[in-house]
């Protein structure tokens, strides 16, 4: 029989979603598929130039550029190639068409064609890498000090004893420069190391460090990187010579690079959620994968944060991991003042300018004043600006998401951050038809124009999902912002991570209520971690740096601790506050998702479910419940979740949970569901 696309198959039978149909005549072995791969990597080409070797010697040069008398844009490139090689007549050498082009100045593309057609310049596309940037190589080290020498002996106790290590070092401690030393350490014993970052924290600035300490042998892996670059790293790794020593630095997807030597895993900021991989599947967490990458490979592992998971710090606590502290700022700065602003006080005294208390306005206008910068941060999460009907607060929500629309100044239309669906902006509300629309809640856009509009002199930039789209947005805005061309940096979690500047004196959280009001187990995990991690950028250096963070409850415990810096404070409640709920880390959760278009389908099936489920794990289910957003991209969901004892054998708890859902599906024939399943989302 002869074999057929997919997408034929689509078109033939003029159905949209073949998959269900193909997927049970698998099962019923009447159809096989088989899978292609295609090879679609290109290398780089550049389009190099040389001189024809007629022209060898001083007088076919003279006689060559008398020719070229009347066509002087052509004369000049010639003559702009000679300069290049001074006092060579022959035996001419590659120039890149670009250099010469740039060489000669005044001369034009057309100009270099026609030689070229003459016969004049020989042309040849040469290979390139496209791993640039690897000649930075200073081979300088840092000295470490006192703190970081004991941190890195205490290190090396852990990986002598076999265990994973837990470095809890607060911000500005130092870590990197263990890590270098670390790093160090297996490349003289010819060893591979990978060394991960969540995706926003792969910046320029930890790149250089690397490069200048190690060079060449330094691999950079993340998802903006072109098809084409990744096939150039994962080749430059298995064709590597395994025992010559290489540093994978990376995201989340690097742990599945073919290393071939590895001797170390270092997980920068551990505690980051984006290291969990959502869509599209598989959903992994790529600090577990690199724990069982390390075992598999019989390589050290060490995570490091200055805000540890709870999950990790109870491993550390439990003596299953080595934990080592580093306690002290590098270089004795102190970390910075910790303020908690009362809304309340400010709205009563009307003396809020929009979003800003009159602390804030104050303490910004101080801060420029003393030529230091400011980082203002607001979390995106849940408090995005919406435009709302004064009249009957109806709110735009997205056709096919249980969400509403967030407005984006620049374009003027309403955008879903689920699914991408864009409105332009109404004039009128839905429901009640009242013209009287105006916007609820902010953004880091929102944050931008009223800041410009109470500084109109000081010059700020933003840093969010929107301004980072291209591969170089990031680095310009944080080339800018260190090297002060900006004051004011506004942005969303990425001003939170890892970066580390001069210059910044004030930082300011401008709500921490959306974050605490989440509504998850781990929403004030998240809220201490993202706080103290912002709170971290200030006052790295000689000055005492000063953090305001605005609420409208300031007497919430976790703002408390942070203010105190107690993360073991923050521990010990949250931890009795899971295991009297029974969350992790005293139980792992499973998250069983059934989605359908209609929700009158979707109730029954979903209840139908959790029967099945509830047959073989009893009051282990939860649920089902609709998730926070109960409608993505037209499809309802339901969810169930199931708390597992961590005594229990996950092999187990697999082969069980696939068969009652298998049971389940054949006793319902049920058709256009979907079913998805996330183990220890978080
Ligand atoms: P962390 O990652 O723990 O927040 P960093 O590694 O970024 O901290 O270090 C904070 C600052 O201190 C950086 O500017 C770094 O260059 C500097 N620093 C840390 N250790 C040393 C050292 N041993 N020698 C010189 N500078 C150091
Ligand atoms: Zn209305
Ligand atoms: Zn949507």
């Amino acid at each position: 029989m002869k074999e057929l696309k997919v997408k034929d198959v689509e078109g033939i039978a003029g159905i949209k979603t073949v998959y269900p149909i193909i997927k049970s005549m698998m099962d019923k072995r009447l159809i096989v598929a088989e899978e292609e791969l295609k090879e679609i990597f290109k290398q780089k080409t550049v389009a190099m130039l040389k001189l024809s070797a007629d022209y060898s010697g001083q007088d076919a040069l003279h006689q060559l550029l008398d020719s070229l008398n009347r066509a002087p844009k052509q004369q000049e490139l010639v003559l702009a190639y000679m300069s290049m090689f001074p006092g060579v007549t022959g035996d001419w050498e590659l120039v890149s068409r670009k250099s010469l082009l740039e060489k000669s100045g005044n001369s034009t593309p057309t100009a270099l064609n026609a030689l070229v057609k003459k016969g004049v310049f020989q042309g040849e596309d040469v290979v390139v890498s496209r791993l640039t940037g690897a000649d930075k190589l200073q081979n300088k080290f840092p000295d470490l000090n006192e703190l970081q020498k004991s941190a890195l002996n205490e290190i090396n106790e852990g990986f002598a004893e076999s265990k994973p290590v837990l470095l809890f070092g607060i911000t500005g401690s130092g870590k990197t420069e263990v890590y270098l030393e670390l790093i160090k350490e297996q490349i003289a014993k010819g060893k591979q190391v990978l060394y991960l970052l969540p995706e926003i924290a792969l910046t320029a600035q930890i790149i250089q460090r690397l490069r200048i300490c190690f060079g060449r042998k330094v691999q950079i892996y993340h998802s903006k990187f072109s098809e084409n670059e990744r096939v150039e790293v994962w080749n430059a790794i298995s064709e590597a010579d395994p025992d010559s020593g290489m540093i994978v630095l990376g995201a989340r997807s690097s742990v599945f690079l073919p290393f071939k030597n590895l001797g170390l895993v270092i997980v920068d900021e551990e505690h980051e959620t984006t290291f969990k991989q959502h869509e599209p599947n598989p959903k992994y967490h790529a600090r577990d994968s690199a724990m069982v990458l390390a075992k598999f490979s019989k390589a050290d592992i060490l995570l490091g944060t200055a805000t540890p998971s709870v999950e990790s710090y109870f491993n550390a606590k439990a003596g299953k991991y080595k934990l080592v502290r580093m306690n002290e700022r590098f270089g004795g700065s102190v970390l910075p003042e910790i303020s908690i602003v009362d809304l309340r006080v400010d709205t009563k005294k009307r003396k809020m300018k929009g979003l800003f208390s009159s602390d804030l306005v104050d303490e910004i206008q101080d801060t420029i004043s003393q030529k230091k910068q400011v980082i203002l941060f607001q979390n995106r999460r849940g408090f995005s600006p919406m435009i709302e009907c004064q009249n009957c607060h109806w709110v735009p929500h997205c056709v096919q998401c249980d969400i509403s629309l967030t407005y984006h100044k620049q374009i003027h239309q309403l955008r879903c951050h689920y699914c991408g669906y864009s409105l332009n902006v109404p004039s009128k509300c839905d429901e009640c038809k009242s013209t009287d629309l105006r916007m609820k809640g902010f953004g880091t856009e929102k944050i931008e124009e009223e800041l410009t509009e109470l500084f109109p002199d000081v010059s700020a930039s933003r840093m969010d999902l929107d301004t980072t789209r291209s591969k170089y947005s990031y680095h310009k805005i944080i080339d800018d912002f260190e090297n002060e061309r900006t004051q004011v940096l506004i942005g969303t979690q990425m001003v939170s991570k890892g970066l580390d500047f001069n210059n910044v004196n004030l930082v300011s959280i401008l709500s921490a209520d959306a974050m605490l009001n989440y509504p998850d187990f781990r929403a004030f995990e998240r809220s201490f971690q993202l706080i103290s991690q912002v709170a971290g950028r200030a006052g790295r250096r000689e000055t005492l740096g000063k953090v305001l963070i605005q609420t409208w409850k300031p007497e919430h415990e976790i703002l408390k601790r942070i203010q105190e810096y107690d993360f073991d404070g923050f521990f010990n409640t949250e931890l009795a506050e899971r295991k009297t709920h029974n969350y992790p880390p005293f139980s792992r959760i499973i998250h069983v998702t059934l989605k359908h278009e209609h929700q009158s389908a979707l109730d029954p099936a979903a209840d139908a479910l959790a029967s099945w489920l509830r047959s073989a794990f009893g009051d282990r289910v939860l649920g089902p419940e609709y998730p926070p957003v109960s409608r993505v991209r037209n499809l309802f969901q339901k969810r169930m979740l199931l708390k597992i004892e961590n005594e229990a054998s996950l092999s187990k708890v697999k082969t069980t949970l696939r068969e009652q859902i298998d049971r389940f599906f054949e006793a319902n024939k049920l058709k256009a569901f979907r079913l998805m399943i996330d183990v220890d989302p978080v």
